[in-house]
């Protein structure tokens, strides 16, 4: 067990694994260490903070900018679940598009769902294939 004398390779204020060369996340906030996601190598978090003094960024702006990053990759993830925009007449305000969504319900044999959601008044309605 020497796994602590092997440290990632840095290249700018990125950390690579140093057994697979895959890109190594970010360390959470409560964590010291960070796992590789291909080869389970694990990165002591004492290594970013070397990369903090070396690139003379202001330690509290590092966490700052993690907390944002994760927050608008939630917000993209949300934002785009609503579907395909589609011409499809709404039966409550007679509105001319709204969003599709396909979904596999039922058994495969049955055929699938398709959910609209009228982009006008977002009444919501499903028609069975
Ligand atoms: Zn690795
Ligand atoms: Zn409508």
């Amino acid at each position: 067990m020497d796994t602590a004398s092997v440290r990632a390779h840095k290249i700018g204020s990125l950390l690579f694994c140093p057994t697979c060369g895959t890109l190594l996340s970010l360390p959470k906030d409560e964590e010291d260490t960070v796992t590789c996601e291909q080869c389970g190598h694990v990165e002591p978090a004492s290594s970013y903070e070397d990369i903090e003094i070396t690139t003379r960024s202001h330690p509290d702006a590092f966490p700052s900018a993690l907390r944002q990053k994760r927050k608008t990759q939630t917000k993209r993830h949300e934002g785009g679940d609503q579907g395909t925009l589609v011409s499809e007449k709404c039966p409550a305000c007679g509105h001319l598009s709204a969003y599709s969504k396909e979904m596999q319900l039922r058994s495969a044999d049955e055929g699938s769902t398709i959910f609209y959601t009228c982009a006008s008044c977002k009444h919501g309605w499903r028609v069975n294939n």
